[in-house]
């Protein structure tokens, strides 16, 4: 697979960031060895965020996203800049681009954003062939913690270096997520997964949590049987041993904890992502303020894919409805898709958000820790819905919880 092919979620985020004509363009050419983004010497060419995806050796695929200046105060520059910070918002690593002149008051502050973001920051110190390096810039960067080179984009010089530092940047627990099935399933354990095939499924495929976590049970050289709900049954009386656990789409769990005997693990295919992508202690955690909603409280489901939403949709359906069954309450809700997560989190009393497969994880533990730094409980699907059908405790006791 080439790295343009590579799933989005599966991708490192690099931004590189800087003022207009700082060279960013020029600089991600010659990263990525290609001719993709216009340059120009006029200031300001860049005004969406250019992506381009890249195989960075040896950390794997990524996808460098040229960003629009930070510094242009026109009205389409806000617009710009609203591009720009949205990229920031998935990325893994920023890279600063400072030009000529060196550092000035306007880097330091994009550096103290990008550091509020918790967000690594590489400064590459373009046009190295027209200036030297500052030592005032150098203690800068020293004293702050910013790895930094010189660079020369025009003429190549020190590009390697500066790949070398944007690797060692990447925090580690975005290069080795936890593994979906760490822990849970070993070489030849037998494993059922349940993914029902209703009117929401799409056609002729399964979806990619069922896919990621079918391909995990492929890799760990455990065995899978995968079954609709409605065969579960005789799918565990055909096995000859008891399977090590069992997988269902968060929607079937009640009549899968009904079918399955309390001695075999059971889990959600939501929950497995909750763990993978965020944190699934501080999800559960935010599961429990479902019990002291109240009536009239604001709740953001929030979904990083979009699709046309059928009569029993799960976020707008089904979700609001099991919460007001469960709780006896009425509440508002706001949606959200894709790569639109609010700014006004501190209106919500609680964000439940889907098992997000197709954010990288920088992306979805940005969302969280986002949520977790304004005070506001987050949750995920397959937490919020097993809560709600009173068998959240059976679900995450696989994990130690
Ligand atoms: S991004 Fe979310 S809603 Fe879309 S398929 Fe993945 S888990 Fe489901």
């Amino acid at each position: 697979m080439s790295a343009e092919q590579t799933p989005r979620a599966l991708r490192h985020i690099i931004a590189i960031i800087g003022r207009r004509n700082a060279g960013k363009s020029s600089l991600l050419n010659a990263l990525t060895e290609q001719d993709i983004s216009i340059v120009s010497p006029e200031a300001g060419t860049t005004t969406d965020a250019v992506a381009k995806p890249y195989e960075l050796l040896p950390l794997g695929p990524v996808t460098f996203y040229d960003t629009a200046g930070l510094d242009d105060d026109s009205s389409l520059g806000q617009q710009r800049i609203k591009s720009t910070r949205k990229a920031l918002y998935k990325a893994d690593v920023a890279v600063l681009v400072v030009n000529e002149d060196g550092l000035g008051s306007f880097e330091k502050q994009i550096a103290a954003d990008v550091r509020e973001m918790q967000i690594p920051l590489v400064a590459a110190f373009n046009k190295c062939d027209k200036a030297t390096l500052r030592p005032e810039d150098e203690t800068f960067c020293r004293e702050n913690n910013i790895p930094y080179t010189v660079v020369s984009a025009l003429e190549n010089k020190n590009i390697t270096r500066l790949k070398e530092l944007i690797i060692a940047a990447v925090p580690e627990e975005n290069k080795r997520p936890i593994k979906l099935l760490d822990g849970l399933v070993e070489a030849k354990d037998s494993v059922i997964l349940v993914t029902p095939i209703d009117t929401s499924a799409p056609k002729g495929r399964l979806i990619l949590p069922q896919v990621q976590i079918l391909r995990e049970v492929l890799d760990t050289k455990a065995f899978a049987t995968v079954t609709q709900t409605e065969e579960l049954a005789d799918s565990l009386a055909a096995l000859k041993d008891k399977p090590r656990i069992v997988i269902t789409d968060s929607q079937a769990i009640l009549q899968v904890d009904k079918i399955v005997p309390p001695e075999i693990a059971l889990t959600t295919f939501s929950i497995l992502f909750a763990r993978h992508k965020a944190d699934l202690q501080i999800m559960a955690e935010g599961a429990k303020t479902i019990d002291r909603l109240e009536n009239g409280d604001k709740i953001l489901i929030a979904e990083a894919c979009s699709h046309h939403a059928q009569d029993d949709d799960i976020a707008k359906v089904k979700i609001p409805n099991w919460l007001s069954r469960y709780t006896g309450k009425k509440f508002e809700f706001s949606f959200r898709t894709g790569s639109d997560f609010p700014e006004n989190l501190e209106e919500y009393r609680l964000v439940i958000h889907c098992g997000a497969c197709m954010l990288n994880k920088a992306e979805m533990n940005r969302r969280l820790r986002e949520c977790v730094r304004r005070g506001v409980p987050i949750t995920n699907y397959g937490i919020a819905i097993s809560k709600t059908q009173g068998v959240l405790e059976r679900v995450i006791k696989p994990f130690g919880l």
